[in-house]
């Protein structure tokens, strides 16, 4: 509710990384605006969502 894409998060995207998973770069996917951003904090500057640092599931 109320989250929502205002566009800032362009200006935190992260690089491409051609290979390789670009959480190893520190980037984080928000999953509203479906970038990846480089922030320290670990909440979108735009949507205020909590970022995802881990890739999908892979975790044991
Ligand atoms: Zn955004
Ligand atoms: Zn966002």
């Amino acid at each position: 509710m109320g989250f929502s894409c205002k566009g800032v998060c362009e200006d935190f995207r992260g690089e491409s990384i051609p290979n390789g998973s670009r959480y190893n770069y520190g980037q984080k996917r928000c999953s509203l605006c479906s970038l990846f951003l480089t922030v320290p904090s670990v909440r979108c500057p735009c949507c205020g969502a909590v970022l995802r640092t881990n890739p999908r599931g892979k975790r044991r």
